[in-house]
């Protein structure tokens, strides 16, 4: 299959992203992912974060909506509970995400609401120029951290698992194939699903590099059973050891879903039942 033909009606304008920047292989795989699940650009929602991965808002052509910062998963959700026949993704930064938003993610999984987060993980806030963030290494230095990174480094893997997301993977963004097989696995996944894509910002962070990814990652074997809590937090830890666990490392395929235990939608998605009451009427009730 050709993907440059393909992934075409999902292309608007040239990204702006630095030569060598992790987002432009991130911006493919998810392109064949919408591709082959057989979406077209009216399919599917995308919600994008504050920062340079929030950026590819104006380089993906689908229905979208730029949120604030750390507030993609919130209106994800609202999204996705209004429609709930839509399919949802987010596509948000680690600081984005692990930072100002980590409440919501936490949230996000206990509900394991039925959508996709694809977090493109830097380590750093590229768009501000390379302040240290939650997954940056300890001791790091940067313009934030001039004499090292005091906190210790957030495990998005572990925090994920153990909080209940249905469906945590890992990738690399000098992988493709690979990010995009995650990808798609992650949005044919019933459940809150989230991908850390680990992508090198060749610009702002000096220290996790391609070559820094490509020594320390490693694909997790036939002997890791993803279905297994003990061993998924295991890959999951692996992080504070700078290794770097590559494929899927925790998936739960029978956990209910959110939005099909809310009796409200046993009648059909929000968007299609008919109000009970107008909504001018309930404005009316708020303000009196
Ligand atoms: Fe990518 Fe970093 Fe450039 Fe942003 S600043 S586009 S994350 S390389
Ligand atoms: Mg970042």
């Amino acid at each position: 299959m050709s993907y440059h033909k393909s992934i075409k009606p999902f292309t608007t304008h040239v990204p702006t992203w630095c030569p060598g920047c992790g987002d432009w292989a991130i911006n493919s795989a998810i392109k064949r992912s919408f591709v082959n699940i057989g979406y077209t650009p009216s399919d599917v929602c995308v919600v994008f974060g504050i920062g340079c991965s929030g950026n590819m808002n104006d380089h993906l052509n689908a229905y979208a909506f730029h949120a604030l910062h750390g507030r993609s998963i919130p209106v994800a959700l609202g999204v996705k509970l209004a429609n709930h026949d839509l399919p949802v993704l987010v596509v948000a930064g680690d600081g984005d995400t692990y930072g100002e938003g980590g409440n919501h993610l936490l949230h996000a999984s206990r509900g394991n609401h039925d959508i996709t987060v694809i977090i493109h993980d830097n380590s750093v806030y590229g768009l501000t120029t390379g302040q240290v963030a939650p997954t940056a290494l300890h001791g790091m230095r940067a313009k934030s951290t001039p004499t090292g990174m005091i906190e210790r480094s957030i495990s998005p893997l572990a925090l994920l698992v153990s909080q209940g997301a249905t469906f945590v993977a890992q990738t690399f963004a000098g992988y493709l194939d690979h990010a995009s097989e995650m990808v798609e696995a992650a949005m044919r996944h019933k459940g809150f699903s989230v991908v850390n894509v680990l992508q090198p910002c060749v610009t702002f962070n000096r220290v996790n590099t391609y070559q820094y990814y490509l020594e320390k990652s490693y694909y997790l074997g036939k002997e890791h059973n993803p279905k297994d809590k003990q061993s998924a937090m295991k890959a999951a830890l692996e992080m504070d050891n700078e290794r770097y666990a590559l494929g899927i490392v925790y998936e739960d395929k029978d956990a209910p879903v959110y939005h099909e235990q809310v009796p409200t939608f046993d009648g059909g998605a929000l968007v299609s039942q008919t109000p009970k009451r107008p909504i001018d009427v309930l404005t009316e009730e708020f303000l009196a």
